[in-house]
């Protein structure tokens, strides 16, 4: 039954670049209306991962399924390639990415960044998209931003824009990398609030965060990356407190 089928399924996915191996042999399942967090050290992989999952990154060997689906398909040639470009561009528009640094476009205003994507891309009419967009907007708690443009916006609000901009194409899953990263420390908690409703609202995600507190209370899954590879999927209460591997042990222990 289509509900039983994960949201996304990674399986077998590596990853190399020009030899050096990043991904190795990832298998994942991300059920529908979770909340998956990834955590791990810097340079182990969760940003390829992530990147491979929407195939901005394409795997060197493995599938990317969402709802059983192949988003798209390693190993072919150019004009098999060319003729399977439509159907990732469909398969897309059903994954949004947060990015760690916003990606707003400057020259238009927030609701117009909300806008674009749903317009442009889905081709709907935009006093559609702009209703939804406002209504959107005043979920993140920026109704009166609509017409702002992002460089008056201060990072937790330009954030919440990108996060609106995700839910406007509706899409079946959002993919987060480091959401608070890049932001001012009194910002974190207003964008992770913001995820934090949009989980209990039952979005299905996967969260790359270093923010233990928010994935330990937030997170139905935590996925524990090291070196390339998937160490440990457990929920936050068997990770944080019983932990598989000395890795796991050391990493929890620092953070
Ligand atoms: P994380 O997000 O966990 O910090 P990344 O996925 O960004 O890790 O990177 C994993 C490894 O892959 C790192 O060693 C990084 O230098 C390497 N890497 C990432 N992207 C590229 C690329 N485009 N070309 C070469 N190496 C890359
Ligand atoms: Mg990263």
């Amino acid at each position: 039954m289509a509900e039983l089928e994960p949201a996304i399924s990674a399986r077998g996915v590596c990853k190399d670049f020009g030899g050096f191996e990043v991904l190795r042999d990832i298998d994942l399942d991300v059920a529908t209306g979770t909340t998956t967090c990834i955590l791990g050290p810097s340079g182990s992989g969760k940003s390829t991962f992530l990147r491979c999952l929407n195939w901005l990154e394409e795997p060197s060997a493995g599938d990317i399924l969402i709802q059983g689906k192949p988003i798209g398909r390693t190993g072919l040639g150019r004009d098999a390639k060319r003729m399977a470009r439509n159907e990732l561009a469909a398969a897309r528009t059903s994954i949004a990415m947060v990015f760690q640094h916003f990606a707003l476009w400057p020259h238009l205003t927030v609701l117009g960044n909300v806008a674009e994507a749903p317009v442009h891309v889905l081709g709907r009419p935009r006093h559609e998209v702009e209703a939804e967009g406002r209504a959107i907007l005043a979920r993140v708690g920026l109704a009166e931003k609509a017409d702002a443009y992002p460089h008056t916006l201060s990072g937790g609000q330009k954030q919440r824009v990108a996060i609106s901009r995700a839910l406007a194409m509706k899409p079946k899953v959002i993919l987060f990398d480091e959401p608070t990263s890049a932001l001012d420390p009194e910002m974190v908690g207003e964008v992770l609030a913001v995820i934090r409703g949009l989980a209990q609202d039952g979005l299905t995600m996967v969260v790359v965060t270093h923010e233990m507190a928010f994935a330990r209370k937030v997170a139905d899954t935590i996925v524990f990356m090291d070196a390339g590879r998937v160490r440990e999927v457990a929920t936050p209460h068997d990770f944080f407190a019983n932990p598989q591997s000395e890795r796991t042990k050391r990493f929890i222990a620092r953070s």
